[in-house]
């Protein structure tokens, strides 16, 4: 999660991304896979494309990983664009959202949003690269 905005994004690449599911997985594959590719069963650096948008398969064991696997993305059961604007807005947002403004502007479920949020609130407090500015907004949305 920390890595995953560290980086400041431009207006139209946060567009990008708050609509299209493909750009999100090529997002993300840009950042897990940022030093180059290993394979997590065998440790091998060759790879072809996998099934899903972004994924990778090693040539060796044939063992194939997403890009959102270890992410908070992994297995989410909405649209993963959806998931980055929650997500983007939670730690970056300059307005605080609701979790009902982020279910209307969206059409989510109030309790999906919430469930979302709850989840990257749970990443953010395992990080420890954050600073303390970082922190301070982040218990500010959750009172
Ligand atoms: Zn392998």
């Amino acid at each position: 999660m920390g890595v995953l905005f560290k980086k400041e994004l431009s207006e139209q690449q946060l567009n990008e991304l708050f609509q299209s599911d493909e750009k999100c997985f090529e997002f993300l594959a840009g950042v897990k896979w940022e030093n180059g590719f290993t394979c997590r069963k065998c440790g091998n650096n060759n790879y072809c494309q996998g099934k899903t948008p972004s994924s990778r398969r090693c040539t060796k064991c044939k063992a194939e990983e997403s890009a959102a696997a270890g992410t908070i993305f992994h297995n989410c059961k909405f649209p993963i664009h959806k998931a980055f604007f929650i997500a983007y807005n939670v730690c970056k947002g300059k307005e605080e959202i609701s979790t009902y403004e982020f279910a209307r502007r969206l059409s989510l479920r109030q309790m999906t949003c919430w469930n979302f949020r709850t989840k990257i609130h749970q990443a953010i407090d395992k990080m420890d690269s954050l600073t303390e500015n970082e922190r301070l907004s982040i218990q500010k949305i959750l009172r």
